[in-house]
């Protein structure tokens, strides 16, 4: 590992975040941002982050925070920033534009081999990568919003990925103690999203039908269903779930499955009254003033570091 290198291009939530994790399994991250001063910043972010995480004894990796610290660079030039990285990702704003943008100057800036990563939620690779010339190296990493305590990355190629590719980022994000996880091909949404996007719809039909109320629908799910999928996912629930494994759920469960899923709405609308009632409703419990807002994003954080010590 010793001075290999990995350039982080845009200095935000999610730029920052990567810095963190890349340091802690060891390697030298360069922070790039084309907003003046907007990198130096990170760092000083970055260096309270990592002195914090060290106080609370929640540092990931086997170097200190001040060691980690050494690690890190910030640049305003973008050639600089690139100088001697094997590994680019990319965490600019969420614009199609912006990210072609990038790496088409990225691509300029490096040789054949250095691996193009990109940290977009939900732009498609082949969209991302269309102005780069060899598609081959590029990939998307998608990580979880933060990404110190939730693990996952989805990895996604472009149609052109070459595996080596996917395999050297499946490494890297092992390595740092992420949990990559392979997509084979490109679609809207990735995978998290899809089951995520799944679930609000369910949940938001159920409550714009009068069946449920907002706290209740959010209850489901943090006291039943998610108990175990923050352990098991739900392909391994259904295999446990029946005396004899998968074979015997599907025998006895399927007919129902199939019979409750016959009976889901269509894509909900999100918007006018359904949607005015629902706002209602979680305002009255969090109301969205930012002091509510904050006391519970910190509750979150809390206890999403407490289950990460939990998985451990
Ligand atoms: P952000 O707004 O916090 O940060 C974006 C940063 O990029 C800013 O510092 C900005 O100055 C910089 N920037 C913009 N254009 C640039 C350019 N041309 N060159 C260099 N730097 C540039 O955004 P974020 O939340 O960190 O999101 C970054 C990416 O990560 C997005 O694609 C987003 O979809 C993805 N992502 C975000 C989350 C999340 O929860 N926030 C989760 C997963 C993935």
């Amino acid at each position: 590992l010793k001075g290999k290198i990995i350039t982080v291009v845009g200095s935000g939530l999610i730029g920052r975040s990567w810095a963190m994790v890349f340091l802690s399994g060891g390697y030298k991250v360069k922070i790039y941002d084309n907003e003046p001063g907007q990198a130096s910043g990170a760092i000083t972010e970055i260096r309270k982050q990592l002195e914090e995480l060290q106080q609370a004894k929640m540092l990931r990796g086997n170097l200190t925070a001040a060691q980690q610290l050494s690690l890190l660079s910030s640049h305003d030039d973008l050639q600089q920033a690139l100088e001697g990285a094997f590994f680019v990702q990319e965490c600019v704003f969420e614009d199609l534009e912006a990210k072609q943008t990038v790496f088409h100057e990225v691509e300029n800036l490096v040789t054949e081999s250095v691996i193009l990563s990109s940290s977009t939620s939900c732009l498609m690779p082949s969209n991302v990568f269309s102005c780069v010339q060899n598609r081959t190296r590029c990939i998307i990493s998608h990580p979880v919003n933060p990404p110190y305590y939730v693990r996952l990355v989805e990895l996604v190629p472009h149609p052109e990925t070459v595996p080596a590719v996917m395999d050297v980022a499946y490494s890297l994000m092992t390595e740092v103690g992420q949990a990559p996880v392979r997509l084979s091909k490109e679609i809207d949404g990735f995978a998290l999203n899809r089951v995520q996007y799944a679930i609000i719809a369910e949940s938001w039909r159920l409550v714009q039908d009068g069946v449920i109320s907002v706290k209740d629908i959010d209850l489901v799910m943090s006291e039943g269903l998610g108990m175990r999928y923050a352990f098991i996912g739900p392909i391994e629930t259904m295999h446990l779930n029946a005396p004899e494994g998968m074979e015997d759920y599907l025998q006895r469960y399927s007919e129902g499955m199939k019979r409750v899923l016959n009976t889901f709405g269509p894509v909900p609308d999100f918007s006018g009254e359904p949607a005015a009632r629902i706002v209602k409703e979680i305002c009255e419990l969090i109301p969205a003033e930012q002091e509510h807002l904050t006391v519970r994003r910190e509750r979150r954080d809390h206890l999403l570091m407490e289950l990460a010590k939990l998985k451990k």
